[in-house]
Parts: structure tokens; sequence; C-alpha cells
């Protein structure tokens, strides 16, 4: 790892883990938190969750693992260059859509509107339950026991009322303040990720074309360098230099607007850095660009017929399961009925939002279609 700038998060600055553990040896306190993420079961889980497509729908198209592979990628790049943490980057990285149900942001709207009288959904906050309560893998302790900055970062955004429900960690929402900036490369990572892999992924489906891309400025910009320097290239490589470009001047962008505005602000500790407006942020051109494309892949690729199609079928599935193992509890599986009995709706949430998109697929043809069990 590079040396660390003073407003980085450390081990020396962190505050640590709930219940106290004997030091790693050979490896850092957030290397450990990585790899406790990498080897959880919602973590292999991701494998057969979807972003904007059904898992099932092709091979090629990006689940939120590769997703979560590339948004750690990205983030530990940055991390690098700005002097930060990289381990902690790349840990947050990885674990920020643990919680994500099946389906996308379809499943999560889905299971938002059954929770609604019973406390809501937030994937963000079903993250951080998952590492702090679900994950069931060490004798001492439920969850992950991870260091309160790795939980930080995975809780990126959270409701006023469930920022007071959760103590110390979500005070900065009702206080206003910023998690470390590795937190904050990880939020713009992210959105680097998916803006771009939604392209090529949008492309690839045939949803969208590179004519209408053309009407997006950051890409026509590209497109038209790739052009230029291979008039004669083909349809996939022209895509892929054309996203490659994209995403690397975005990075770019994202370390020089940060080191601007770290130059600015000055902070000298990690405690100083959450005190400060965000610290991490893309220029204002680029920002600018970023939303015209934004909006171009809103109106696009995810509210495609084909896309809708799919959303549709999605909400209906996740709301059908709720409904029934809600009206039912003793259907859940048999590790599942203990809890229900304490709290039936929020372990019914909790088991749906587990569920792989062909799991959820799997579950409800055995609950709704005769003949199967
Ligand atoms: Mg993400």
């Amino acid at each position: 790892m590079n040396a660390l700038q003073p407003y980085a998060a450390s081990e020396e600055n962190s505050r640590g883990r709930i219940h106290a553990e004997e030091a790693p040896a050979e490896r850092g306190q957030f290397q450990r938190d990585r790899d406790r993420i990498v080897h959880c079961t919602a973590f292999r889980r991701l494998e057969y969750k979807t972003q904007v497509f059904v898992n099932h729908e092709g091979d090629l198209f990006r689940t939120r693992l590769t997703h979560s592979l590339e948004v750690a990628q990205i983030s530990r790049g940055v991390a690098r260059a700005l002097g930060l943490n990289e381990d902690l980057a790349e840990a947050i990285a990885l674990a920020h859509d643990l919680g994500h149900t099946p389906f996308g942001h379809a499943g999560q709207d889905a299971l938002d509107a059954c929770m609604r009288a019973h406390g809501g959904f937030e994937h963000n906050l079903q993250s951080l339950r998952i590492v702090d309560v679900l994950e069931e893998r060490y004798g001492a302790f439920d969850g992950l026991n991870l260091c309160y900055e790795t939980r930080e970062g995975i809780l990126k955004h959270c409701s006023a009322a469930n920022a007071r429900a959760l103590g110390e960690l979500g005070r900065r929402f009702l206080e206003k303040r910023q998690p470390s900036l590795e937190a904050q490369v990880c939020n713009l990572a992210d959105e680097i990720a998916y803006n771009n892999h939604d392209v090529d992924d949008g492309l690839r489906a045939g949803l969208i074309t590179v004519e209408e891309l053309e009407t997006v400025p950051v890409f026509a910009r590209h497109v038209a360098t790739v052009r230029a320097a291979f008039p004669s290239i083909g349809q996939r490589r022209l895509i892929h230099e054309t996203v490659r470009r994209m995403i690397n001047t975005l990075v770019l962008d994202l370390v020089g607007e940060t080191r601007r505005r770290i130059g600015l602000a000055q902070p000298d500790s990690l405690e100083a850095v959450r005190g400060c407006a965000p610290l991490a942020a893309f220029g204002a051109q680029l920002r600018a660009e970023q939303n015209v494309l934004k909006a171009f892949l809103n109106e696009h690729l995810y509210h495609h017929y084909r896309v809708r199609r799919m959303t549709a079928k999605a909400r209906r599935i996740v709301a059908e399961l709720f409904e029934a193992f809600a009206g039912d509890p003793r259907m859940l599986p048999r590790q599942y009925q203990e809890r229900a009995r304490e709290d039936c709706f929020r372990t019914v949430a909790d088991y749906i939002a587990g569920m792989t998109d062909r799991y959820a697929i799997a579950e409800h043809r055995r609950l709704f279609a005769v003949g199967e069990i």
C-alpha cells in the first residue's frame, strides 16, 4: 500500500469493531474486513442478482458481483492516487450492494412498498443489516463484526427515522456530516461503473444504439476520437474503446477535482474530512455531462419497453412472495420460523431480499404453479 495521507482512514484512527478481537496476523484490519466480505454468503449470491437485466437474460451482462468488482477496481485506483486507504475502499466497494433484493431496483421498490407499514425496506440499510446481524458464521457474534469505517461506508444513504434508530452510525445523516473519503470515493466509483457498464450492456442487448448515444455529448466526444484513430474499427471494439475512454476520463477527473478540494479544505485528519463539505467529486463540466448520460439511460434503457416488462414481472413476483409468506409464515423455510414468530414482516423481507433472481423465480413457481412443489 502507498503512504497514507493524514486525512485517510487508518488502523490508528479507526473507531474499531463492536466486539473486540485480537489483531489479525500478517494482514491489516481493513484487509480482514475485505476478506470476511468475500467469504460471506451474501457476497456469493451477488453472482445471481442483477442490476438492470434479469440474470438469466444472458451470460454476458453485468451481475451485482461483476459490478461490485468493477466498483472495487475503480475505488482502489482512485484511493491509491489520492493516498487513501485502498483496503478500506475495496472492502466498502465489495460490500456496498450486499443488501440488494433480486431483480435490481424493481425488486427493492416492490419490497419497500410491501414493508411500508412495517418500517420500509432500504437496500443500503439491508447491506448493513447483513454484515451486522444476518450473516451467521462466527461463534462469538452475529454478522461479520466489521470496523466502524467499513460499516459507515456501506451505509450510503439512510432515512432520518432509520438514522435515529441506528445511534452512532446514523448520526452523520442527522448532523449532515460526511463519511471517510474512502466511502465518498466508492460512492462515485459506483456511479462511474454503472453508467458505463449500462451503456455497454444496453448496446450489447440491442436496447440502445450507438447512433442514439451520439446525442449524449460525453459519448459523442469519445466515439469521435476512437473513429478518428481507428477508421475501420468494428462495432464491438468501437464500443469498448469508447467506454474505456469514458471511464478513464471520469476517474482522472474525480482524482483531479478531489485533490483540488482537499487542497482548498486542507483536512488534517479523518475527523476533519467528516466535518468538511463533500471532498470527493467530479468537476462541474463532467458532473453536468454525467447527468445528461444518466437522463439518457433513464429514458432509453431503464424505461425501454422490454426492460419495463421485466421489471413489472419482477415487482409482481416479489409482491406475491411477500403476500404469501406474510399471510402464512409457516410456509417459510424452517430456519426462519423462529425469528418470524418475533417479527414476521422483517423476517419475510430478509428472506426475500436474500434471494437471487433465479431462486425467487423458482420459489414463486413452487408457491403458485399448479403441479409444482
Ligand atoms: Mg452499486
